[in-house]
């Protein structure tokens, strides 16, 4: 097994097996099971920006929070549009985007070496990426779905790790967490083709079917990135986890047709 899941109460999270390990760190990954939403966002949706209502995604984010062991009143959240900005979290950002009020707007990633805040950002087949340098003791979120792996997401927040912290690339362990799979993920050539302007070659990435659509494989596309940023093969892990084929466990953009709930990532340094 890649992951465990927990349980804690009536919740269910995953953690996963290559950062369990690592001592200075708590992290998650919400399932749908164990919240209070109702209907289509039954029942742990953490996603604001869907349909649900607002006072039940609040209670669902504070009881994930509370089940990972993490402090609610400092969580900072991103503010997804499907870019590449990474933000730098601060102490004088403890409690923003849900708690308080965000002053920031198209956040897509987090990073930050404080203890003491978590990082929370928000998936339903989109590719999370979990970034902790064990060397310098910095972690990070960041969101990459097509648009945000066509644009390296992952190696702008590596980049951004070196920049800001000082990290070596070789010290960061990137754990891609559950998302929509190769099995499930079929795209049209409009897709395929900015692919190609950013990526150049896609064929160890892509597979075309008969109807001129094509099978697209986010994981693959972003181990490549995270490659070119420097990371080691061996500390590129996947929990290898389709988000569409296990709807049991969570919610898929893809499969539900565009109206469900959505996930949650957390990371925070202790
Ligand atoms: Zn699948």
């Amino acid at each position: 097994m890649t992951y465990t899941i927990e349980n804690s109460g009536q919740i269910q999270f995953i953690t996963f097996d290559a950062l369990e390990n690592i001592p200075f760190i708590r992290h998650g990954f919400s399932t749908r099971i164990g919240g209070v939403s109702q209907g289509v966002y039954n029942s742990l949706n953490l996603g604001v920006k869907t349909g649900d209502s607002i006072e039940d995604v609040e209670q669902n984010i504070q009881m994930f929070t509370a089940a990972v062991g993490l402090n609610y009143e400092n969580l900072v959240v991103s503010d997804q549009v499907h870019g590449d900005i990474i933000k730098i979290v601060l102490e004088e950002d403890k409690g923003k985007g849900f708690f308080k009020e965000r002053d920031y707007h198209g956040v897509d990633g987090l990073i930050t070496n404080i203890p003491g805040i978590p990082l929370l950002t928000i998936f339903a087949d989109c590719v999370p990426i979990y970034f902790v340098d064990i060397a310098k003791k910095v972690v990070g979120l960041s969101h990459a779905g097509w648009k945000g792996t066509r644009l390296k997401i992952g190696k702008k927040t590596v980049e951004m790790m070196v920049c800001h912290y000082g990290s070596d690339p070789k010290d960061i362990v990137a754990l891609i967490g559950p998302s929509i799979k190769k099995c499930c993920y079929e795209v049209d050539q409009f897709v395929i083709n900015e692919f190609e302007s950013s990526f150049g070659s896609v064929s160890s990435f892509t597979t075309p079917k008969k109807d001129g659509k094509y099978m697209l494989d986010l994981w693959t596309a972003n181990k490549i990135v995270l490659l070119e940023a420097g990371l080691r093969d061996e500390n590129i892990r996947n929990s290898n986890l389709c988000t569409s084929c296990h709807s049991d466990l969570f919610y898929s953009y893809r499969k539900e047709n565009g109206v469900t709930g959505r996930m949650g990532a957390i990371i925070q340094l202790i």
